[in-house]
């Protein structure tokens, strides 16, 4: 098992990594994840015994590491630069590690013929890193951390440079490789998609803090806050301003920009005793996925809002329909062929069941699922 226990990370005055707590599985494949900047890179640093922590130790099954050179700590890393032997060939930069351990020469040759076909790169064994692309260059780099048995894999973005179709299939041939090894794997990306495909669980990071630290579905359906949620996701979560109002219509949120036409949005029961009964946050956020949500052109019920279209982009399967709802761009997905043009009216079904509610720091409600409704349906 891997710790990091209140690690900080000073850098002079700036702070890289404040105060996170996090233990990985042995077997585990986490994905830390976050924009350029949150402390991603700085992370693995700390871990590998790149740089020391300011403040907080990592440990590994119990034993605490600080102090202890990288050499020492059985881990591999790819460094989000290569950082590949350029006056080696790719085949002798594969096998560096297991020379340096002294395996065979027929054990070397076997692994470095296996991990070269997984990673398509057979046919450039006899090259020098200084004569290939840097896609290919990125996977050199990452056969040779993943070439050994290690404790601890570290992979800083080891597949951000390649192009979309090798990503996706890198993808899922580094998931099947790691899911083989005994190993703890910490893999850092800024790209939602891959974190969410390769992970079981996710760091979310941003300015040196965890946002979160759950499995995928908890961080799609449940983020902790508006950061999380505006970052996991594809289209990205929409957000409305609203306030709350106790009286006269107890229990409903008001959309902010709309005094003349007000949107009354229902809350749930257990929302709305949480703002009953809390200081109230100087902001309250609304946020709704496009696939939670839906419109129709004829009023439902009370608890549809009014809306207008915006724009329609068609996707081919369905129609990502942006709608204004007071002040605010709201994204939903529609089946195509719904026949709407800019500026007709639509009805927006903001219900307990649809949407997020957020406040300064924190999340205050999720969608209201039904438990024994499978996803999708
Ligand atoms: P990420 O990998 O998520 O893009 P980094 O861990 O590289 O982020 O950097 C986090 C913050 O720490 C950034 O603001 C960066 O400028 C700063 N930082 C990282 N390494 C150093 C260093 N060696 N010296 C000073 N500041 C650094
Ligand atoms: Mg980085």
């Amino acid at each position: 098992m891997l710790e990091l226990r209140s690690v900080t990370k000073k850098y002079g005055r700036k702070t890289a990594v404040q105060d996170m707590t996090i233990e990985c599985q042995t077997n585990e494949f986490v994905v830390i994840f976050g924009p350029a900047g949150a402390g991603k890179s700085t992370t693995l640093n700390l871990i590998a015994g790149i740089t020391e922590p300011t403040v907080g130790g990592v440990y590994v099954n119990g034993h605490l590491m600080n102090g202890v050179p990288p050499e020492h700590r059985n881990m591999s890393m790819v460094f989000e630069n290569y950082a590949l032997y350029s006056h080696l060939s790719v085949f002798d930069n594969l096998a560096f590690p297991l020379r340096a351990r002294r395996l065979s020469q027929t054990d070397i040759q076997h692994k470095v013929r296996e991990i070269a076909e997984i990673l398509q790169i057979t046919q450039l064994l006899e090259r020098r890193p200084g004569f290939l692309s840097g896609g290919q260059r990125q996977r050199v780099a990452l056969g040779r951390a993943l070439i050994r048995d290690a404790d601890v894999y570290l992979l800083d973005e080891p597949i951000s440079h390649l192009d979309a179709k090798l990503r996706h299939r890198m993808r899922g041939e580094l998931k099947a490789l790691c899911q083989r090894k005994q190993a703890t794997v910490v893999h850092v990306t800024h790209d939602y998609r891959e974190a969410m495909s390769l992970s079981q669980r996710i760091v979310v990071l941003n300015k040196g803090h965890v946002m979160q630290f759950g499995t995928p579905q908890e961080v799609y359906h449940t983020p902790a806050n508006e950061f999380v949620a505006s970052f996991v996701g594809e289209p990205p979560m929409s957000f409305l301003d609203a306030h709350f109002v106790a009286e006269p219509t107890p229990g409903h949120l008001v959309v902010t920009g709309t005094e003349a036409q007000p949107v009354h949005v229902i809350l749930s029961e257990s929302a709305a005793q949480i703002l009953r009964e809390r200081p109230l946050p100087k902001l309250l956020r609304i946020g709704v996925r496009a696939t939670d949500v839906s419109i129709r052109t004829t009023p439902q019920d009370e608890h549809n809002s009014p809306a207008e279209v915006y724009v329609v982009e068609t996707l081919g399967h369905r129609d990502i329909v942006t709608v204004k709802v007071g002040l605010h761009l709201v994204k939903v997905a529609a089946p195509s062929g719904m026949g709407l043009n800019v500026k007709d009216t639509v009805w927006l079904n903001l219900t307990p069941r649809t949407y997020h509610l957020f406040g300064d720091e924190a999340a205050i409600a999720h969608p209201v699922r039904d438990a024994h409704v499978p996803e999708g349906v």
